[in-house]
């Protein structure tokens, strides 16, 4: 295997096809995740044989892992350039985990509004459901909304508590204008979350220049494994009330009458941290930070090769936008065959990886593929009857380990 830094693990990886060969797999699924990169593979290797137990411990190696894992928080709080006089990580498995542990700390009452869109993932709208009333950014016929749009919803009556949008759509790629909303929303004190497990892999991320409150993303869409997300909050809020989570080391003094919770991050830390995903994620948002130019000008390439070749498959249909500033991302349907059916050939034939269904983002692939109410009711209905197949799309997604090689290789196996 080529190891050389700045590749991804596993990128020469050969598969079996069906016609009894073996072919270079082609990964076009780094929407859902992406392979660890080789620094970040390297950053794990090293740490494994020095780590012990983590805050309490006494020993060097415990007192070297603590070190780490805080270093870890102060890395990730750089990386979105969060002020640390103010912001706080709290590491969590995941953007989901982060983002419940959000909606249950902002102490929300079922009165009030939370404003989101339509294109949010599910992480992004089943706890905010859960905790409040949800007023929703409609999206137009091409998939997006405007800033002018998220300014209209959020001067309703009564004013949103929270605005919640994701960086990036982890369906069609496409990035709304997150400076402009943000700006509105702050001018209005409305509490201002971003969903950043797309964007965070793909673009630089100023949450103090955006005036972004808090912030979830995802370790394993950005080049470290599985299990390791932060969330980036205001150390104000995360120092008071109850967390989600509760249990050892989110505490100073238990009784069984009384407990008297631990400050941020600690208090929303309960029970032995991630500390080998924390030192994972730090590694791999180090490596992104130091070539944001480099990966940029790769990555819109991708987008634009993406574009050209799906623009030449006869009867293939995309969804969402194909114009302006986009991830390397691309859902599409081809002519009426199944949405599995193409992705399940596209593995066995062509040894390429992509994705179908719905993306967690039902409502808004209900949008994209302009399902009426009453079809969205019947798969509702045949959900709850446990009928699992649901409409959908094909997605194919790159980042950086992914060559215009492969983007053609999609192009000629779809035609
Ligand atoms: N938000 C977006 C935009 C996503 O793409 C994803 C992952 N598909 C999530 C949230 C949830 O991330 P995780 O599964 O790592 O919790």
């Amino acid at each position: 295997p080529d190891t050389s830094p700045g590749r991804l693990v596993g990128e020469d990886v050969r598969v079996p096809t069906a016609g009894g060969g073996l072919t270079r797999y082609v990964d076009l699924d780094a929407a859902a995740t992406s392979s660890s990169s080789v620094r970040v593979a390297r950053a794990v290797q090293e740490f494994l044989p020095r780590y012990s137990s983590v805050h309490r411990g006494a020993g060097a190696k415990s007192r070297y892992t603590s070190a780490r894992y805080e270093a870890a928080r102060e890395t990730v709080l750089a990386f979105v350039g969060a002020d640390p006089a103010t912001h706080e990580t709290v590491f969590v498995r995941n953007t989901t985990e982060a983002l419940n542990a959000l909606a249950f700390r902002l102490g929300l009452e079922p009165d009030d509004v939370v404003l989101t869109t339509a294109v949010e993932h599910h992480a992004n709208l089943l706890p905010w459901r859960r905790a409040a009333r949800l007023r929703v950014v409609e999206v137009g016929a091409g998939g997006t909304f405007t800033a002018e749009d998220v300014v209209a919803a959020l001067d309703q009556r009564p004013t949103p508590r929270v605005l919640t949008l994701t960086g990036a759509s982890n369906v069609t790629g496409w990035l709304p204008d997150l400076a402009a909303i943000t700006a509105a929303a702050r001018e209005r004190g409305v509490f201002v979350v971003v969903d950043a497990a797309q964007l965070a892999p793909h673009r630089p991320i100023d949450v103090t220049a955006l005036g972004v409150d808090a912030l979830a993303l995802s370790g394993h869409k950005a080049y470290a494994p599985f299990g390791a997300g932060a969330l980036v909050a205001p150390r104000s809020l995360l120092g008071r009330g109850e967390p989600l989570l509760v249990g050892g080391g989110a505490v100073r003094a238990v009784s069984f009458d009384d407990v008297v919770w631990a400050g941020a991050p600690d208090r929303d830390e309960a029970g032995s941290p991630n500390v080998v995903g924390a030192v994972a994620l730090a590694a791999a948002a180090e490596e992104l930070a130091e070539d944001w130019p480099g990966l940029l000008a790769h990555e819109r390439a991708l987008t634009a090769a993406l574009d050209a070749e799906l623009a030449t498959v006869p009867g293939l249909r995309r969804l969402g936008p194909v114009t302006g500033d986009r991830l390397p991302v691309a859902a599409f349907l081809l002519d009426d065959l199944p949405h599995g059916l193409v992705a399940a050939r596209l593995s066995a034939e062509f040894g390429i990886g992509v994705r179908s269904g719905c993306f967690c983002a039902h409502p808004y692939m209900a949008r994209l593929l302009e399902l009426s109410e009453e079809q969205v009711r019947a798969f509702h209905d045949a959900a709850r009857a446990g009928e699992v197949r649901l409409p959908g799309a094909v997605r194919a997604s790159a980042n950086r380990g992914t060559t215009l090689d492969d983007v053609a290789a999609l192009g000629a196996a779809l035609r």
